[in-house]
């Protein structure tokens, strides 16, 4: 991979709530021990949101300038749980990245970040909501079922899929486990449920590669081949693939050249990429490489390349999708 020409399609933005940013953080989310660890480790005090949001920009935008693969993030938001009738369930609500937030900071630097908007498509005004994410400029639209409460396969959502692909808008949706929701129900995770999005001609991206995410084994693996198969507009995302949790499934993909071609180049900051599942599977040199380099977005190249685990750049989807906004 050659020159900063990749995209990372998977960068999670944080905010705490202030007074006009739309964020929306629980009580119950605020104590816990992920969320806690996330402030220590970015050193955010919850106190002064302003500064925290500022800081936890700067560090992101420092590391990503002095990535030598990675040139534009994806920033993604989180949109929230809705009821029945579509309208917001506070109680039920963690957080919430508003799309104002992420379409504003990614305005903001438009050489370093690509909106990822966030929107459940169990709102009422989904359908809307796309199409002035669209206008404004939105790259892709993130969900995450398993903490969103809706079930990607409901048929009522059509309308919204169709949307998506009018759009040219990809889906890119969590799989797998999801560790920061404890109780919840975790089968919404099962990418067989997202073949609805895909026959109606959405693009979707399966995050951390239809990954399970619980060490065990990798249940998810046949759909996966069989969505490549089956689906020019399925494609799966990178991120995470380092973590314990996840890394079978890193093992598993680079036995399997003919889908790297499916295969988007991700991260999933602000969490760790680690060397481990490279340890006695590449040379020394190789090795003491991924471990010198601490720079998040670069190492996870380094490890992918070290493993011969091949991946394109979500760059490349945009070029066909947008070429109408170019004169
Ligand atoms: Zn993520």
């Amino acid at each position: 991979m050659a020159g900063k020409t990749l995209i990372d399609c998977h960068v999670h933005l944080a905010a705490l709530p202030d007074d006009n940013n739309g964020c929306y953080i629980s009580p119950k989310m605020l104590r816990s021990p992920l969320f806690r660890f996330l402030l220590w480790k970015h050193q955010l005090s919850p106190s002064n949101p302003r500064d925290a949001n500022r800081k936890y920009l700067d560090d992101l935008l420092t590391e990503l300038h002095a990535s030598r693969h990675v040139q534009k993030a994806v920033i993604l938001g989180m949109d929230g749980v809705y009821d029945q009738n579509g309208r917001l369930n506070q109680a039920e609500t963690d957080f919430l990245i508003s799309n104002d937030y992420v379409l504003k900071t990614a305005r903001a630097y438009p050489n370093e970040f690509l909106a990822g908007v966030s929107i459940n498509p169990q709102r009422r005004d989904a359908v809307e909501e796309v199409h002035r994410c669209a206008d404004a400029g939105a790259a892709l639209v993130k969900v995450l079922p398993n903490a969103q409460q809706f079930d990607p396969a409901d048929t009522s959502y059509r309308a919204f899929y169709r949307t998506l692909a009018e759009r040219k808008l990809p889906f890119l949706s969590h799989v797998g486990y999801e560790f920061s929701l404890i109780g919840k129900d975790q089968s919404l995770g099962d990418p067989d449920r997202l073949r609805l999005a895909l026959d109606e001609g959405a693009t979707v991206i399966a995050a951390h590669a239809c990954s399970y995410g619980l060490m065990l084994f990798e249940k998810f693996s046949p759909t996966f081949h069989t969505f490549a198969r089956n689906y020019h507009n399925f494609y799966a995302d990178i991120s995470a693939l380092t973590l314990p949790n996840r890394f079978r499934m890193l093992l598993h993909l680079r036995q399997h050249p003919e889908v790297h071609e499916r295969l988007l180049f991700g991260t999933d900051y602000p969490l760790s990429v680690l060397h481990f599942a490279a340890w006695g599977r590449v040379g020394f040199g190789t090795l003491s490489t991924m471990i010198r380099t601490k720079n998040r977005f670069d190492r996870q190249v380094e490890v992918c390349n070290g493993l011969k685990l091949g991946f394109g750049s979500l760059g490349d989807l945009l070029v066909h999708s947008t070429a109408k906004t170019t004169p």
